[in-house]
This record gives C-alpha cells, sequence and structure tokens, in this order.
C-alpha cells in the first residue's frame, strides 16, 4: 500500500513498524484507484462491500465482526428534521471498529503478532477486540480516569491494560515508549489503513441518500479520524464523478477543549497544542493536539463547513435529548448533536444534515 507523508510529501510503501515518517508526520493513503461504483459488492458484509476501494490485495478474504453499514435514520429532532448515522451500533459500540476492522486485517495479514494501542477507551475498546479475533497479543494504555465501563471491556476481550496517570498526553508517551520496544502501533491517530476504513463512513452515507451527498456532516473531533475518513471518502466520490460537491463538514467540540476553533478562527494551517480549560463530560475528544491536524484544517475548509463549540451544559442537555428520542450515546456523540443549532444557522433550515452518533451510551452511562 502506498502511502505519503502530510508533513514532508515523501511517498512510500507502509510497513506497519514505521508507523509515522521519519520527520514526525502521519502516513496518508494515497488515493490508488478511482470509486466505480459498479464494483461495490453488496452481497459481502459490512463495509467489505469495499472492499476493492480499500486496495489492499494482500488481505485476501478478510475477517469481519461486522463493522459498517450502519443505520441512517431521520427524525424531527429539536424541530429540524435531520438524519442520524448510528455508528454506536458498531461490533463494540463505536465508529473505531470501521477503521479497526480494516487494520487488523492488514496487519495479520503482514504478519504482524504484538500490538500497541493509546486510548480514552473505545479505540481501546476496539482494537482489543480485534486483536483478540485475529489472534494477535494486545497491550491497551488508558488514562487512569476513563469510563469503568470501557476499562472493563478492554480487559474482557482479553487484552494487557495499563492504566497511566495524569493528562491524556501520558498515555500516548507510555504508548510510544512500548512501540520503541518492538511493538506494532496499531494508532487510530497514525495508522493509514485506519483511514481506509473510516472513508466508508462517506461511501454509506452517499449509497443511504440513494447516490447523492447531503448538505452538511457534523462529526465529534478528538484526533478526527471519522472526518478525516468522511473528507477524503466523499472527495473520492466527488472525483469519481458521482457527486457534484462535498457536504459541508463540521467538526464539534467542548469549549472547554477546542483546539480545532481556535487554529480555525485564527486561520492558521495547523492546530496548536491548547491547554484545556477544563475536563469535559466528552471524554473521547480530549485531545490537545490532533495528529492530523493540517489535514483537519484542510478538510474543513475545502468543504467551506466549519469548527464549532459547545458548552457543558449544551452537551448534557442534547445528550438528555437525544435519548428522548430512543437514541442512547454517549455524552462525546452529543457534542455534535448539541451543535447542530450552529449548523442550522450556516446551511438553512431545509439543509440535509447529518449528524455522526459514535459511541454507545451503554460506555458512559449517565450516573444515579
Ligand atoms: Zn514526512
Amino acid at each position: 500500500m502506498r502511502v505519503f507523508c502530510q508533513d514532508c510529501g515523501k511517498s512510500a510503501v507502509f510497513d506497519p513498524h514505521q508507523f509515522r515518517c521519519d520527520c514526525g508526520g502521519a502516513w496518508e493513503p494515497e488515493e490508488s484507484a478511482s470509486f466505480d461504483k459498479t464494483k461495490i459488492n453488496s452481497s459481502m458484509p459490512g463495509l467489505w462491500r469495499y472492499q476493492e476501494k480499500f486496495a489492499l490485495d494482500e488481505i485476501g478474504d478478510p475477517f469481519t465482526l461486522g463493522a459498517g453499514w450502519t443505520p441512517l435514520v431521520d427524525m424531527n429532532f429539536n424541530g429540524r428534521q435531520t438524519y442520524f448515522k448510528l455508528e454506536f451500533m458498531a461490533p463494540t459500540g463505536s465508529f473505531k471498529d470501521r477503521g479497526t476492522e480494516v487494520e487488523i486485517n492488514h496487519l495479520r495479514a503482514a504478519g504482524i503478532r504484538d500490538v500497541v494501542e493509546d486510548s480514552s477507551g473505545n479505540a481501546g475498546a476496539s482494537i482489543s477486540a480485534y486483536a483478540a479475533r485475529a489472534g494477535l497479543k494486545a497491550a491497551i494504555f488508558v488514562p487512569e480516569s476513563a469510563s469503568p465501563a470501557k476499562l472493563a471491556q478492554i480487559g474482557f476481550f482479553g487484552a494487557k491494560l495499563h492504566k497511566i496517570p495524569g493528562p491524556r498526553s501520558e498515555t500516548t508517551k507510555a504508548a510510544l515508549q512500548a512501540v520503541s520496544n518492538g511493538a506494532v502501533y496499531a494508532s487510530h491517530a497514525y495508522n493509514p489503513v485506519y483511514l481506509l476504513g473510516q472513508q466508508s463512513f462517506a461511501w454509506e452515507i452517499w449509497e443511504q441518500f440513494g447516490g447523492e451527498a447531503p448538505d452538511a456532516v457534523v462529526i465529534p473531533v478528538g484526533q478526527g479520524g471519522l472526518l478525516m475518513g468522511a473528507w477524503l471518502g466523499f472527495r473520492r466520490l466527488m472525483r469519481a464523478g458521482l457527486i457534484q460537491h462535498l457536504p459541508r463538514l463540521y467538526a464539534a467540540q467542548p469549549e472547554l477543549l477546542s483546539p480545532i476553533k481556535a487554529a480555525f478562527s485564527a486561520g492558521l494551517a495547523e492546530i496548536p497544542e491548547l491547554v484545556p480549560a477544563g475536563i469535559s463530560q466528552a471524554e473521547g475528544l480530549a485531545i490537545v493536539k490532533p495528529v492530523r491536524g493540517k489535514r483537519i484544517l484542510q478538510a474543513l475548509r475545502e468543504s467551506e463547513g466549519g469548527a464549532l463549540t459547545v458548552t457543558e451544559n449544551e452537551i448534557k442537555t442534547t445528550w438528555q435529548a437525544l435519548a428522548l428520542n430512543g437514541l442512547f450515546a454517549e455524552p462525546t456523540s452529543a457534542t455534535a448533536a448539541a451543535a447542530l443549532p450552529l449548523v442550522y444557522k450556516a446551511v438553512g433550515p431545509d439543509a440535509k444534515v447529518v449528524v455522526a452518533l459514535t459511541g454507545s451510551g451503554l460506555k458512559s452511562p449517565p450516573k444515579g
């Protein structure tokens, strides 16, 4: 698989042991082929209907836990007809499975036996499940403060759990130490194959809209894997002439930690590290500097979308409002739904807007 470095532009064949470029930049998949819609194989389960689009010949017959092809449901939500993409219906309860299912198939085919990941919980659970299914050994580094349900889930899949005290960045440092000792970093932030899997999010929405793009997509953004997948996926559809415009992509973050909004509003090309103003209930978004910052900003600008922030109270009331409509997502996902009034203000009240509900409410249920 050919990749390029988002920072220095270097092109290479992806080697999982070199999780990033020598310059420190993240690898991104090169666009290998145009999107041929006649080659969507609807007899394959989940996201494997797009296997030909991944162009990963080494995978052969993939194994699956059932990632992808999540429902798109629409309803009147707070007075506006809104589309919700139910990513929480993934095998481990989060959108991460979309990327992980393709990534772990690829690592297994490459003969990898040991993987390391760092995560606030969802990516760790996802990697643990797929490593178990593929017969790989997994070590997962998590912040000590992560939700007990997420930690229990990771451990129950049989992964070795390392609880790291201190801020989220300390967890990444500990994982990188294990990588320098020889394990492969199965990182949802860095792995380019993971991004291939995330592109299926865009392709499914396009199919579910009958071969059209919606007007806007709102995504809660931590490292930005789903936002990157949406952008790259819709871009491929556009280059193939299958859609006429990109949906406007919106990144939603809590006010307490919004490095993307800060950089976007200041017109910067890269996202500087930001000190959190406090600890948000949107625990999956506790990223002070996304690895793919430059590309995230490019995605928002190219699609004429933007970066939006919401208060803790808005997250909380929207979380409850989702549940009162039958949708049990986690607070991290509610961050995107909470940004809807700002999105409709920008795109108009009758626009077709998709909200990604990225994780299950069972991951961090309400207290009491
Ligand atoms: Zn580089």
